[in-house]
């Protein structure tokens, strides 16, 4: 079989909502990914921000072996070793003191959307998240997305969204009424085009919060589980929510996602108002155990954190060379974008499109910024081979 019989099977059978790239993936190992044209890329996607240990690492591979080999599910009626493991990580590396297992980074944000209204009370129901954002796929959670392309067509959307203007306090200030419950957002919008919110930004809801008697919700879907170099986002801000939801990188690959919060918020959620089948179930996380010990080892972030900045000059030399094509580098970590001048953008998917062609995997984000999410083990010159190939196509459109 090779990338056009398997791309010509799958069109036969899957309802359309994905546009895949024509190659079918067979096999993968650290920052490499092999296609079943025996075709090799540089994977600076790993999986959407998944496989930040790289692809198939080995104590990831080898937690969940050994866990299939002696236990696979129960549900949630029963208690399991590796997720009690998973959750005393959780608790015991953040400011969390509870946690709830899901499967997904929407159901994890389900989870703190319904943990915001049902600990509020009935008459307090509305979140305010902010434009561009991005928080899932569900009914809820396409709601509290604040970006009107992913509404369109399934209106009627569940009650209780507002959206306020992206990094604008003063909008979030005038949208709070005696309904509103909660304010969500990414402290680093990966979706939208790899948007930082300002650290004051941050603070100034942090106070509204406190003064209103609101929830802050961080989605660190994306930002969490060393993205943005240390283990949660929130962790460099010096702002602490009240919720906080994970999936992504949580275990390296196998669906998973956790909801984070306070002990005595944690109260509102009682016996039966909540439940997920597979939520942390055992293989996952076991892989999720795994994949935290190593991100906690003494020395992962500070290392991480030298090839972000070496990526990230490696980057500006990018907006140097081509100032018709880029004009800043912005994110943090291992979540970084090329921001594209006007006339870049119009180039921005032929750009992932050339860079696939060269075995290398990269996306467009909010069509203007080229995103690099690398496994976080990326090598310094595996950057330089991107840079390289990079530099190669900006010059085709230069
Ligand atoms: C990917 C993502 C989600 C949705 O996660 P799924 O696992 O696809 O449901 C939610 N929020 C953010 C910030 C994300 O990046």
């Amino acid at each position: 079989m090779s990338n056009a019989d398997w791309t010509a099977r799958g069109e036969q059978v899957f309802i359309g909502t994905y546009s895949r790239f024509p190659a079918a993936m067979i096999r993968g190992e650290g920052c490499i990914l092999w296609d079943d044209d025996g075709r090799q890329y540089l994977d600076f996607l790993a999986g959407i921000a998944v496989c930040s240990l790289g692809h198939c690492h080995p104590a990831v591979t080898e937690a969940v072996c050994r866990q299939a080999g002696e236990l696979m599910h129960v549900s949630n009626l029963f208690h399991t070793k590796p997720q009690i493991r998973l959750a005393e990580l959780l608790c015991a590396n953040t400011f969390a003191d509870r946690v709830f297992m899901a499967n997904s980074g929407a159901e994890a944000n389900e989870a703190a959307i319904k943990l915001a209204r049902i600990h509020s009370g009935a008459e307090k129901y509305e979140i305010i998240s902010l434009t561009g954002s991005f928080h899932g796929r569900t009914l809820a959670t396409v709601a509290a997305t604040g970006q009107p392309k992913f509404h369109q067509g399934f209106e009627p959307l569940p009650e209780g969204f507002v959206h306020a203007e992206f990094g604008d306090s003063a909008e979030v200030e005038r949208l709070i009424t005696d309904k509103t419950c909660a304010i969500l957002c990414e402290p680093l919008q990966g979706e939208s085009g790899v948007r930082p919110l300002e650290l004051e930004y941050l603070q100034k809801i942090r106070r509204i919060c406190n003064d209103r008697n609101l929830l802050l919700i961080f989605d660190e879907v994306q930002t969490g589980m060393g993205r943005t170099g240390s283990l949660f986002a929130y962790q460099q801000l010096d702002v602490i929510p009240d919720i906080m939801t994970a999936a992504k990188a949580l275990a390296n690959g196998l669906p998973i996602g956790a909801m984070l919060t306070t002990e005595k918020i944690a109260a509102s959620l009682k016996v039966g108002t909540h439940a997920s089948t597979f939520g942390g179930n055992p293989v996952a996380a076991a892989a999720a155990v795994a994949v935290l010990e190593t991100m906690l080892a003494p020395g992962f972030f500070e290392d991480v954190g030298k090839r972000s900045d070496y990526f990230i000059k490696r980057l500006q030399e990018m907006v140097e060379q081509f100032p018709a094509l880029a004009t800043g580098v912005r994110g943090r970590g291992m979540l970084l974008g090329l921001v594209l001048t006007e006339k870049g953008r119009k180039h921005g998917i032929e750009i992932v499109q050339k860079l696939f062609e060269r075995g290398v995997l990269i996306n467009f984000a909010g069509m203007r910024v080229l995103r690099f999410i690398p496994p976080l083990i990326v090598k310094k010159v595996e950057i330089d081979q991107l840079i390289d190939q990079l530099s190669a196509v900006l010059t085709e459109f230069n």
